[in-house]
């Protein structure tokens, strides 16, 4: 049977209970344990899909089609374990399936309530398709404390009761503040913080500190008597300089090391962390530098590229080479100052986005790369508009557009709404927003002599998708003549996957988000290439 822990927050959020989760799942693995991680997120969207990347940060994609919450990809790039649709769950899906039951009249003419039909269907999630697991990692998203929270604690108290307590750990991670002022770390916020735990019936397994300086261990003795946990089960987690430090910072501090002891359990296996050592080292020791810019219009906050800013990095770190990240706001790139901003700029990418603000600066940045034969990638919406700059510029069809921003013009990226897969066919639908996309993983071939032929080293790929509009194969002919490839194309020849024009050192745009599947132990090799095609003009 599977372990359940259950990982909450306290205090203030953001304090990184998603990169602890994902560490804490990397280590036990290495120990030779079956991990999945799972997050249950208290909001009432039904799915993070409908969000805006300013407010929630990047939405992530699965191999299944869902459209999760970003922490998904942490998860992914820490232990290599492809996440599914159903590791993640909001309240409005809950409340959903829930509602749905009620008005099939399923519950028997009962009346429907938080506790137990609301707790009962959280306690479901957490559960199903779990019995080949060693371990469950469940991160409650939000703090305690919020009223949105309050279900799921309930839930997971009572399913720890239902498994036997044996079976459950609970970890906290607060944050202890370091008071400049007075020179002192403070207790106080994580007392207040388990004691609001405690009154909702859990009491924290583990409390994981996180601080900017290391917490004295007479600090650490009175978050243990406050709160009434092992001293060995108070663990301090300090900031790191690269988050791929953290699983070797929560090795030293012996988080799986404790949480084995809790259970009962021995290791399978020494813990490995050369691989982490390795990057590490690379990224902190990295002399050289390359610049890449990413013009977008959600650049203004950290998380809403995040799957893309990681990829970077990991190919930063298959070439040895420090990338730093120039991110540019599509809306604000004025045409006369792309020379002046792009001056130090070794690469330039677009990545996806949806509406009309902020194309016109894309496709001017687009021109430039081309014309300045700059490395450039564009992904999804970047694809689509190298397109439409192609075609405006090079192929002189003037009012070239896609049908997202302009219904006049001639729509040469286009409305589609069925798509097949494994002989099935899937329809789309632009009436209702939320998971009508074309999402998740869809095979493409690669034609023969092509330059993403060389990069992927294989005739067929997987990667993942989230659109709902398509480049309209009619063209493809025109576009080959005028010296743009149509490289990749969808199994049935009918949707173009991938695009490179031939004259130039590295100009290509995938349909796709290869950024989903990267891995700082395993980088894309898109990614690898890329970079390694900025540092080339960057010597
Ligand atoms: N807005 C475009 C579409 O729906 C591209 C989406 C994206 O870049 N993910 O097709």
């Amino acid at each position: 049977m599977a372990r359940y822990i259950f990982v909450t927050g306290g205090v203030v959020s953001s304090l990184g209970k998603g990169l602890s989760s994902a560490s804490l799942a990397y280590l036990l693995q290495s120990r030779g344990f079956k991990v999945r991680i799972r997050k249950l997120d208290p909001y009432l969207n039904v799915d993070p899909g409908t969000m805006s990347p300013f407010q929630h940060g990047e939405v992530y994609v699965t191999d299944d089609g869902a459209e999760t919450d970003l922490d998904l990809g942490h998860y992914e790039r820490f232990s290599g374990v492809s996440a599914k649709k159903s590791d993640n769950i909001t309240t409005g899906k809950i409340y959903n399936d829930v509602l749905k039951k009620e008005r099939k009249g399923e519950y028997l003419g009962k009346t429907v309530q938080v506790i137990p039909h609301i707790t009962d269907r959280i306690k479901q999630f957490i559960k199903h398709d779990s019995s080949k697991e060693d371990f469950v990692i469940c991160e409650i998203g939000g703090i305690v404390g919020d009223i949105e929270s309050l279900p799921f604690v309930e839930a997971i108290r009572q399913f720890a009761n239902d498994v036997g307590k044996k079976n459950a750990l609970f970890i906290h991670l607060t944050l202890v503040p370091y008071l400049k002022a007075s020179d002192e770390i403070k207790t106080k916020p994580t007392q207040h913080s388990v004691k609001e735990l405690r009154s909702i019936g859990v009491q924290p397994d583990i409390i994981i500190c996180r601080s900017e300086r290391p917490i004295p261990l007479e600090h650490r003795k009175k978050i243990s008597l406050f709160c009434n946990v092992d001293i060995k089960n108070v663990i301090e987690t300090v900031d790191v300089k690269t988050i791929y430090e953290a699983p070797i910072s929560f090795f030293r501090e012996k988080l799986d090391v404790q949480v084995l002891n809790y259970f009962k359990l021995k290791t399978k296996k020494p813990a490995n962390l050369n691989p982490w050592k390795k990057i590490t080292k690379i990224i902190l020791q990295n002399k050289r530098q390359v610049n890449i810019a990413i013009i977008g219009k959600y650049v203004e906050l950290q998380d809403a590229y995040k799957s893309l800013d990681e990829a970077l990095t990991h190919g930063g770190i298959d070439n040895k080479i420090k990338v730093n990240l120039v991110r540019i706001d599509s809306e604000k790139l004025k045409i006369s100052e792309i020379k002046k901003k792009l001056k130090n700029i070794s690469g330039i990418l677009i990545p996806g986005g949806f509406g009309k603000r902020g194309t016109d600066g894309k496709i001017e940045a687009i021109k430039y790369a081309r014309m300045n034969k700059i490395p450039f990638l564009g992904i999804c919406y970047g694809m689509q508009m190298a397109i439409i700059e192609f075609a405006r510029n090079q192929l002189n069809l003037k009012n070239a557009t896609s049908s997202e921003f302009d219904k006049k013009g001639l729509p040469i990226i286009g409305l589609l709404n069925e798509w097949s897969k494994d002989g099935k066919t899937i329809k789309g639908t632009d009436k209702d927003l939320g998971g009508t996309m074309r999402l998740g993983s869809y095979d493409a071939k690669l034609q023969n002599n092509t330059k993403i032929r060389k990069i992927y080293k294989s005739k067929l790929i997987k990667e993942r998708h989230r659109h709902r509009y398509e480049v309209n194969i009619a063209y493809r002919e025109k576009f080959e003549k005028g010296g743009m490839i149509f490289s990749g194309l969808s199994p049935d020849n009918q949707l173009p996957e991938i695009i490179e024009l031939k004259n130039h050192p590295w100009f290509i745009g995938v349909q796709f988000h290869p950024e989903f599947k990267s891995r700082p132990l395993s980088p894309h090799p898109l990614f690898s290439s890329f970079i390694k095609a900025a540092k080339i003009i960057n010597e």
